[in-house]
């Protein structure tokens, strides 16, 4: 049988909406308001640096100015906290993106904590959390919410659908469940210590792999027909990316895949400059 699934084109979808906020970052400068993110990164860590200068470029495209902050590993928690809490009270700073993870020593959770959730653009606030288990979500975490962009994008439903959430990191697979119980699904969370996964797995008709290990869900599992979603990003020892789904078996069984590269990754992005122009409109609603 000929491989039937649809290709999720996340980074389709990403550069339009990324155009999109150009557009309307262009109409909140001409009002006054430049959106602003900055992005705190502590220590020499390589992949966090490549991260951090795909958002920035990211931004600049899109029109917000970045305010970068770029400090030793040796950084003490007290000056990690005082330039958030500048950062806070900066009225030109919208968003403030502190980059995970943080060198060790530093107390992540103090400082992830200590920043204004009003200006939590990747939704890890606990007050962000909470609205959005309460189903008012302000800032969502981004890799989550784009997955939820892609979805709606392809029209796919999810109100009463069996959704399998692999992975339960604060990050991605835990809000990722609150967005689908959100939208009416029917909601199972997975982890290391689930029983029998394959056959969780077979159940689905929404299948979500947030877990980090190369190909662990394999194309056999899914149900013909079902969605699946690849939030993985595993470097192989070829030195390309591969997801935690078992790429072409499982696109023979879906009905809609994404693939990696090029799925949920550009989507988190676009969702991290979504956020920020949000943030930004705030500011313009309240300052008239
Ligand atoms: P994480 O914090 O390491 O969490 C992994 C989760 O997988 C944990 O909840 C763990 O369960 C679970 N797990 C581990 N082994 C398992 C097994 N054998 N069966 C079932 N569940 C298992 O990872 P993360 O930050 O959520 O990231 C997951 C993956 O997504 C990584 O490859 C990461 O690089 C990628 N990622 C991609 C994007 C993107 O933009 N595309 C963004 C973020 C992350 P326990 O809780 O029981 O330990």
């Amino acid at each position: 049988m000929a491989n039937t699934a649809k290709i999720l084109d996340g980074k389709a979808l990403a550069a339009r909406i990324r155009g999109e906020l150009a557009v309307e970052t262009a109409r909140l400068r001409a009002g006054g308001i430049e959106p602003g993110l900055a992005v705190v990164l502590v220590g020499d860590d390589p992949a966090s640096q490549i991260y951090v200068r795909n958002k920035t470029n990211a931004c600049a495209q899109a029109g917000i100015r970045t305010f970068d902050h770029h400090l030793p590993a040796t950084t003490p928690d007290s000056e990690l906290l005082s330039l958030v809490a500048r950062l806070n009270t900066d009225p030109g700073v919208d968003g403030i993106l502190i980059q995970l993870p943080l060198p060790r020593g530093l107390d992540a959770r103090r400082v992830l904590f200590s920043v204004d959730p009003a200006k939590d653009v990747d939704g890890i606030h606990p007050e962000n959390v909470g609205r959005l288990l309460m189903g008012e979500p302000r800032f969502v975490a981004c890799t989550p919410f784009g997955i939820v962009k892609l979805i709606e994008e392809a029209q796919l439903p999810l109100a009463g659908a069996n959704a399998v959430v692999v992975g339960r990191s604060n990050m991605v697979g835990k809000p990722m469940g609150a967005l689908l119980l959100n939208a009416d699904a029917t909601v199972t969370m997975c982890h290391s210590k689930t029983r029998d996964l394959a056959e969780v797995v077979g159940r689905a008709d929404v299948v979500v792999a947030a877990v980090g290990r190369t190909e662990m869900v394999r194309g056999a599992w899914i149900k013909p027909g079902a969605v699946v979603i690849d939030v993985g990003i595993n470097r192989g020892a070829d030195g390309k990316l591969k997801g935690d789904v078992e790429f072409a078996a499982a696109a023979e069984r879906a009905s809609a895949i994404t693939p990696v590269p090029g799925g949920v990754g550009p989507m988190t992005i676009a969702m991290l400059l979504a956020n920020t122009v949000a943030a930004a409109r705030a500011r313009a609603a309240r300052t008239g």
